[in-house]
């Protein structure tokens, strides 16, 4: 038998990022909470596939929005 993965208590938001050529708020694909942005457990630098207008997006946790 294998253990359980452990399960996160605290709920995961969806890290977002405003695109920077439709105005849209996109999903990254990161899930965090705010104490995971404040650590720097998210690298300086991230591509995102923009959701909106199917470009790469660098970001950093900075321009980060988090959504429930
Ligand atoms: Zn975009």
């Amino acid at each position: 038998m294998r253990p359980q993965p452990y399960k996160w208590r605290v709920r995961m938001a969806k890290v977002m990022i405003k695109c920077p050529d439709t105005g849209k708020l996109v999903f990254t694909g990161v899930f965090g909470d705010k104490t995971l942005l404040e650590s720097m457990q998210i690298k300086k630098n991230k591509m995102a596939r923009c959701s909106a207008c199917g470009k790469e997006h660098l970001w950093q946790k900075e321009q980060a929005v988090l959504q429930d």
